[in-house]
């Protein structure tokens, strides 16, 4: 039997969009062959789970596992991602509805949102129901968008995402600083956390200049009124810089690897942070 990503890498796209059709037509395979992993955010420097990110997976019995940016992006070309994504936020609402409350009280769920999805009509009635069909509160969700937010129709987005804060739901700018990421966005978006690429924290090709820039990011969103995650953090040396460099929040291998929600991520433990005191003592000041 040909391994997963070998069959994938076969496959044409049209034929990975056909599966993906038929998936989300079938309520049945949908539950089946869908899911959706959850990982830890922690505030810093404690360590408290705050948040949790919910990440799609695919499992095709033909393809094997689908990686999400290929997922995604075969639904974004093909007009599923209103269906894909409308699933995601069902699901990941009821599994958040359902988690006990942790150390840091009960974890928000954080649920990625493609820009094409965000500019669909119905995009704040289909949040609005999916807390309402979960019971979820609007403050335990929070939407992550891509700085291709709003290219197409800048005020339609604006609009969108506005009325979803009122009603208490938050938003993160996701891998910011990746590619053209602009200052201006920051300004112009309406955002209550702005995720940090992991390019700057356990990147190939990271450097002394990393936590310069983590620096001054850190103090442009804290004047901005926004809380700062820093992701992909791999190593408790990681943990350590970006604790000191002030970062509120935190997401990686080192605190939690994405797992099913049967794994009782949402109700996870504190992850071993160290310190605040001991990262002062260990970092060298700018
Ligand atoms: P993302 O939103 O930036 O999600 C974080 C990605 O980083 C996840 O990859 C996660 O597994 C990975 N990650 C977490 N910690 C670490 C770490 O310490 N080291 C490294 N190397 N990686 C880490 P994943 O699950 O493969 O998802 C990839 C991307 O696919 C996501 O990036 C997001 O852009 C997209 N995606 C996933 N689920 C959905 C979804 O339901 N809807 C939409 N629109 N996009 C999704
Ligand atoms: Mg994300
Ligand atoms: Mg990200
Ligand atoms: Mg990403």
């Amino acid at each position: 039997m040909p391994s997963g990503s070998t069959a994938l890498s076969r496959a044409s796209t049209r034929h990975v969009e056909a599966r993906l059709r038929e998936v989300l037509a079938d309520p049945q395979r949908r539950d089946s062959d869908l899911d959706v992993h959850f990982q830890p955010i922690v505030a810093l420097p404690r360590g408290d789970v705050v948040e949790v990110e919910a990440l799609v997976r695919w499992h095709d019995e033909r393809l094997g596992e689908v990686p999400p940016d290929v997922l995604v992006g075969v639904a974004e070309d093909s007009r599923l991602v209103g269906d894909l994504g409308r699933w995601v936020l069902e699901r990941a609402s009821r599994a958040a509805a359902s988690w006990p409350d942790g150390a840091g009280g009960r974890p928000a769920v954080a649920v990625n949102v493609s820009p094409l999805q965000l500019e669909e009509p119905g995009f704040v009635d289909d949040v609005r129901g999916a807390l309402a069909r979960s019971g979820l509160p609007a403050d335990g969700l929070v939407l992550e968008v891509t700085e291709a937010v709003g290219v197409a129709d800048p005020g339609a987005t604006h609009s969108v995402l506005s009325t979803l804060r009122r009603d208490g739901v938050r938003v993160a700018l996701d891998d910011f600083g990746m590619g053209r990421s602009s200052l201006t966005l920051l300004r112009d978006l309406p955002l209550d956390l702005v995720k940090i690429d992991r390019s700057f924290v356990s990147g190939p090709r990271r450097g002394a200049s990393d936590a310069v820039l983590l620096r001054l990011l850190v103090d442009a969103c804290h004047s901005l009124g926004l809380q700062l995650v820093a992701e992909g953090v791999e190593d408790e040396a990681q943990a350590r810089t970006v604790t000191a460099l002030g970062v509120d929040r935190a997401q990686g291998w080192y605190f939690g690897r994405p797992a099913p929600d049967a794994d009782g991520v949402g109700a996870a433990s504190r992850a071993p942070v160290p310190t605040p005191l001991d990262v002062r003592a260990e970092v060298v000041g700018p």
